[in-house]
């Protein structure tokens, strides 16, 4: 399973690969990508196989523009169209009544489908020159830690992909915000790579999802315990009350705590949402290799790209 850099000439290989039913991981602009033919059952089962993700959690299929990707829906609420016109290209995934056509393996028997049309360059030309929808989840093993560098993906899922396409490191750095429609209303299924603020600014105030709980979520994929890191993981608000440790790492939001730790990392200097959404996992991935027993990490304040690092510690935490 070679790693080769996301080259027009390699692009053009991995689009070959996909059409053949193979699987090829790829960047896109929130977290790397593990692609198959969206219209080949058979190519989209390896997907579940190589993550060790279970049949039940339905994958996203991506498309390169918001003409095709509106072909794989059998109906659109207006302001999901706005959405789509707004924000396509982007970190938003929405989720809405599905077309005929998409085999059930994407989504997991449901009748609703997951679509989403990234901007990341080299994903938009792979999914083009594939000519199809292409179903991508994260490529990371199921529930653990979501990959932003090529070397990520490489680490945790070995020879699984046929060709990992290393497009540097990714831009946003946590996964799509995913929207659904209720009586043409937004619910916020989970929260992302773009703002909760930006999108009710154009669909109105969004609610949240009924609670199914882990046996029956509204975003079945969606559970409590996920995004997780090998070693424990603790939220804190602050420094404050916490003893430094040589066997405890430390997650700061902007300031970088005193005392010696196994290790540290800052998410953004200057405090901001954005910068810190970028370095997030990365950061995670380091402190679960350094050794630590524990992972402190502090709280970010819950509004824009926050709300989705909140997200993603609390479940890490869970
Ligand atoms: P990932 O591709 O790993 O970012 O995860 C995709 C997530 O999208 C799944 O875990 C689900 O939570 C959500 N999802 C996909 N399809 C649907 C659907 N039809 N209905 C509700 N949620 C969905
Ligand atoms: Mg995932």
């Amino acid at each position: 399973m070679p790693v080769i850099k996301a080259t027009t000439k390699n692009i053009r290989k991995a689009a070959a690969l996909l059409r053949e039913g193979g699987v090829v991981a790829f960047p896109t602009e929130t977290v790397y990508g593990l692609g198959a033919d969206g219209t080949d059952p058979g190519a989209c089962a390896r997907i579940f196989e190589i993550k060790g993700r279970p049949r039940f959690d339905p994958l996203i299929l991506h498309e390169c523009s918001a003409a095709r990707a509106g072909k794989l829906f059998s109906r659109v609420p207006a302001p999901a169209r706005r959405l789509m016109r707004r924000f396509w290209p982007g970190p938003l995934t929405l989720v809405l009544p599905k077309s005929a056509a998409i085999p059930d393996i994407v989504t997991s028997g449901l009748r609703t489908v997951a679509v989403r049309v990234p901007a990341n360059p080299v994903a938009r030309a792979l999914i083009k020159a594939a000519g199809r929808p292409v179903a991508a989840p994260s490529a990371n093993r199921f529930g653990r830690l979501s990959p932003t560098t090529a070397a990520h993906v490489r680490r945790q899922l070995g020879e699984g992909p046929d060709l990992i396409l290393d497009g540097g490191r990714t831009s946003i750095g946590v996964e799509s915000t995913i929207i659904t429609f209720r009586s043409g209303r937004p619910v916020l299924l989970r929260p992302g790579g773009l703002p909760l603020e930006d999108i009710e600014a154009v669909a109105g105030k969004a609610s949240a999802p009924e609670p199914g709980g882990d046996k029956n979520p509204a975003a079945p994929g969606c559970l409590k315990k996920h995004y997780a890191p090998k070693v424990r993981l603790r939220i804190i608000a602050g420094p404050e009350g916490i003893k430094p440790s040589r066997r405890a790492a430390y997650l700061a939001f902007s300031k970088r705590p005193a005392g010696r730790w196994k290790a540290s990392a800052v998410l953004s200097p200057s405090g901001d949402l954005r910068e810190a959404a970028a370095s997030l996992f990365a950061a995670l991935h380091r402190l679960e290799r350094c050794g630590a027993a524990v992972i402190y990490a502090e709280r970010v304040p819950a509004r824009g790209l926050g709300r989705a690092i909140m997200d993603r510690l609390k479940r890490a935490s869970a």
